[in-house]
């Protein structure tokens, strides 16, 4: 019997955040509040510790309650941003979306939450570039490796923008020359579910 999919996907998006919670803290040093790293890790590793009760529910309502516990064990801007991706997600996959449009409309969630788009230099700029990757290439294995190369181009793609949304862009122009902190975990979350699908039969 293969693994359980919820909590291989919990136990690979944990583990990378833990990995890199200290360069994602720098990121955020560099250009926002230095809190990054630390709210991710405390975000991922309270879904960690509930592990088991989410990996005996369907994919969708593990989503939903996953997204929930980052919008409340997540200070910063990004528990809510993060989690209504996650809750999003989760409702839309329950409505029988297959999962480009569920990822849409998750992505569409956290442009109107995060009053956001392309282009300011957050994490929508890899998630955005995932879902067109997503849209172009299919729901196929074959894709994986497309989505991964979209995630790590875009992630530094935000190095050389000008932040417009989120403390960096108190920054202004100082914005400029440091990959986003949300960009960054966002290519690693990305990283993570592809090691999970490639790894799965
Ligand atoms: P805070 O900014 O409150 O300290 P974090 O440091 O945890 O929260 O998260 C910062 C990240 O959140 C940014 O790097 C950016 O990617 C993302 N972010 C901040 N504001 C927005 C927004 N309005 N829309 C989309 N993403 C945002
Ligand atoms: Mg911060």
């Amino acid at each position: 019997m293969s693994p359980n999919l919820v909590a291989s996907l919990i136990e690979a998006a944990a583990a990378t955040i833990r990995a890199h919670a200290d360069h994602l803290t720098e990121l955020d040093q560099a250009i926002g509040d230095g809190d990054h790293g630390s709210n991710m890790r405390r975000g991922f590793d309270a879904i960690a510790a509930q592990s088991e009760a989410l990996a005996a529910l369907e994919l969708a309502e593990a989503l939903q309650k996953a997204g929930m516990t980052l919008v409340t064990t997540v200070g910063g801007a990004s528990g809510p941003l993060y989690g209504t991706l996650l809750m999003t997600l989760g409702k839309s996959l329950k409505s029988g979306q297959g999962l480009t449009a569920a990822l849409a409309e998750a992505v569409d969630g956290v442009k109107k939450r995060g009053k956001s788009d392309v282009g300011a230099k957050t994490m929508l700029d890899v998630l955005v570039p995932v879902l067109e990757t997503l849209r172009a290439e299919g729901e196929r294995t074959g894709a994986l490796a497309s989505l991964r190369a979209a995630a790590a181009a875009s992630g530094e793609a935000t190095k050389d923008m000008l932040a417009t949304r989120g403390r960096a862009s108190f920054l202004g122009e100082r914005s400029i020359g440091h990959c986003d902190p949300g960009a960054t975990s966002s290519m690693l979350l990305v990283n993570a579910v592809c090691d999970v699908l490639e790894a799965r039969p």
